[in-house]
This record gives C-alpha cells, structure tokens and sequence, in this order.
C-alpha cells in the first residue's frame, strides 16, 4: 500500500515533500502534489504534516 495525495485538496506548499524519509513525493506539472507508489513506505509522515489532511492512506 502506499499513501495517495487528494489534488483537490492539496495546495502545493511543499512540507510533505520536505519531510518524507524516502523522497517519494514531488511536485507535479500543475503544482500539486503527488506520491511515487513505488517508493512510498507507508510510514504516514506526510499525512502528519499536510495542513489540509490532503495525503491518504
Ligand atoms: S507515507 Fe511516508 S513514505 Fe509515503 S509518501 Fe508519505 S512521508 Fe513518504
Ligand atoms: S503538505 Fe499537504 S498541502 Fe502541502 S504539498 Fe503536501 S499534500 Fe499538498
């Protein structure tokens, strides 16, 4: 399983990206936010920082 960042939601500033242990988030063309399925750990960092609760398990 890995994590899934809601768009809708997410307003692009970044801090998930800054405290993911493994790198697997970055930024997508239209400014949004979005996690690698395939380097996720699962680990919930990202949901713990997002402002917005924008990531999802
Ligand atoms: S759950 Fe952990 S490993 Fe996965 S994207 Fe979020 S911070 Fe990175
Ligand atoms: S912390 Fe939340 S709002 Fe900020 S970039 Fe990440 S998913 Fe988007």
């Amino acid at each position: 399983m890995a994590y899934v960042i809601d768009k809708d939601l997410c307003i692009g500033c970044g801090t998930c990206e800054a405290e993911c242990p493994v790198g697997a988030i970055s930024v997508d063309e239209d400014g949004k936010y979005q996690i690698n399925p395939d380097e996720c750990i699962d680990c919930g960092a990202c949901a713990g920082v997002c402002p917005v609760d924008a990531p999802k398990s």
